[in-house]
């Protein structure tokens, strides 16, 4: 890849430190980021390029671990970076920056320029026009914007004008690292590179889906903005419904990245409406409670976010329908919470039945066929089959997976999504970014849940952390005769 400069607003910060720069330095290791790419960290910090780097270094140990060619690479990483005092609210700093990103001398006019906005959408707007003041927002220019977009339907109107105001939408990267996991892009591999599924992938031969998003983990470090948020904007919003689209969207026609958004809009306008009167029926919201999570006692919601009267929900599990020709009268059950009983995350696509059963009942009943995509840990995917088992003594049958494991396969390290994603912005491909009608068309469907939920006096069912949610998330699904997905072998 030619040279390019990156430019990271809240360099200092934990998804600088903990997810982007670890991601670019792989991708040095790998040989796509060469001599002459220059990197900067920006924050209002004052420090200069060595003891940046020095942050750095640390914040990249981990990574030097997971490839035996790091340690080599990481000196020669570290010359590339570099690191600027900038108050994203104040003039100071800018001409200068924009001399040294736009100086003929260093820099061809064609040098693709990336500004990362790892910083809250409260400083989105200032940051664009002050771009846009020195010039630094010319064609060659990408801007990336990390979630939230908004709380609301309207707070993403307003971020995505702000944006807009400035950027052509082409220009505008709407990242959800979700969308970069090797799994979900083998989704799509999995529906349109194989002749085997695409036939049967709809009403007359799925009988449901079930995408689980689970987490252990609490609030850590981000209780005030999550508290604000909840599960169902945290996660359902982006994650899920990203999720959910990749699943059900019609063929595109190619991998451009409208053909693809296209589609996928296409599912978020046809989910059916979750309102008033249907929000108690389809939709659980949870909030946990003490207790062990991977065999350690944990604090409830409430002690962690050190407030009694909180209502915020780390629990959602929802029905939601896709209204179209192939999806009439499949229902698509999501659940994500935190402090689940542990870190998974899944699509699970179940077929029907077969027709009728020719084994009478020498067989164990016949289950029905799944295909499970697994997403962390242990990305792969399995597709379960009833099977003899082998031996005389009638012909007996088994559920069996056949087990594709991606490290077990394609062996390696499994890059992680930030680095996919931040080579895509340098390319200039928006195939797994979130265009702005995805972003607002997912948030009209979230909306009225949401309103319903505070109009409502009821509180989220608690449930214990290391549990799968409330007792109501259960009988969500099992109301329509079907269970939450175990993996049992
Ligand atoms: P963070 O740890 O609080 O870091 C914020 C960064 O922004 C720091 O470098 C901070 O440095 C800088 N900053 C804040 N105000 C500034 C200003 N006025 N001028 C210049 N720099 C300023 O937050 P984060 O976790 O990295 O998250 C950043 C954004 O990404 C948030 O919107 C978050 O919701 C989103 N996000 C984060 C993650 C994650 O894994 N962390 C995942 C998804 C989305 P100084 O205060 O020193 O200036």
């Amino acid at each position: 890849m030619a040279p390019f400069d990156l430019i990271i607003f809240g360099g200092t910060g934990d998804l600088a430190l903990r997810k982007l720069l670890p991601a670019l330095f792989h991708r040095y290791v790998d040989g796509q980021i060469v001599a002459g790419t220059r990197l900067y960290g920006l924050a209002r910090d004052s420090q200069d390029d060595g003891a940046y780097r020095a942050r750095v270094r640390e914040a990249l140990q981990k990574s030097l671990a997971d490839d035996p060619r790091a340690p080599t690479a990481l000196e020669p990483f570290l010359d590339l970076l570099h690191y600027r005092r900038i108050d994203l609210n104040a003039d100071a700093g800018w001409a200068e920056l924009a001399t040294e990103l736009t100086d003929p001398q260093r820099v061809d006019s064609e040098r693709v320029r990336v500004f990362y906005l790892a910083v809250g959408p409260d400083l989105f707007g200032s940051v664009g026009a002050r771009l846009q003041a020195h010039g630094l927002t010319g064609e060659t220019t990408r801007v990336v914007v990390e979630k939230p977009i908004g709380h609301d339907g309207a707070s993403a109107a307003a971020i995505n004008d702000a944006l807009g105001h400035v950027f052509a939408e082409s220009q505008i990267y709407r990242i959800d690292h979700y969308l970069g996991k090797e799994t979900v892009q083998n989704l799509t591999a999995l529906r349109f590179g194989n002749a085997l599924f695409e036939p049967l992938w709809k009403a007359e031969h799925i009988d449901h889906v079930q995408i689980t998003v689970a987490e252990t983990v609490g609030l850590e470090r981000r209780a005030s903005y999550y508290d604000k948020s909840g599960a169902l904007r945290d996660m359902v919003q982006n994650h899920l419904l990203q999720l959910l689209c990749l699943v059900a969207m019609e063929p595109p026609s190619s991998l451009a990245a409208d053909a693809i958004r296209d589609e996928k809009l296409k599912v978020l306008r046809a989910l059916r409406p979750i309102e008033n009167g249907a929000t108690s029926q389809l939709t659980v919201r949870g909030q946990y409670r003490a207790g062990a999570v991977e065999g350690r006692p944990v604090p409830g919601y409430l002690d962690e976010l050190g407030r009694d009267d909180s209502r915020t929900e780390t629990f959602v599990a929802l029905k939601a329908e896709v209204r179209n020709w192939r999806w009439a009268g499949v229902p698509f059950y999501l659940r994500t919470g935190k402090r689940l009983a542990e870190r998974m995350s899944e699509i699970v696509v179940t077929f029907r039945q077969v027709p009728h059963s020719i084994f009478g009942e020498l067989a164990e009943p016949i289950a029905p066929n799944q295909l499970v995509i697994r997403l962390q840990p242990d990305e792969g995917v399995k597709l379960w089959l009833m099977n003899k088992v082998p031996g005389p003594g009638g012909l007996r049958l088994r559920r069996v997976p056949m087990d594709l494991s991606f490290a077990e396969t394609f062996g390696g390290r499994q890059p992680e999504a930030y680095e996919r994603l931040l080579m895509d912005v340098v390319r200039g491909n928006a195939m797994l970014f979130m265009r702005r009608d995805e972003v607002e068309a997912a948030w009209d469907w979230i909306d009225p849940i949401r309103n319903a939920w505070q109009a409502s006096s009821d509180a989220p069912k608690p449930y214990t952390a290391g549990s799968w949610g409330p007792s109501a998330a259960v009988a969500l699904i099992e109301r329509d005769g079907r269970t939450w997905h175990e993996d049992a072998g």
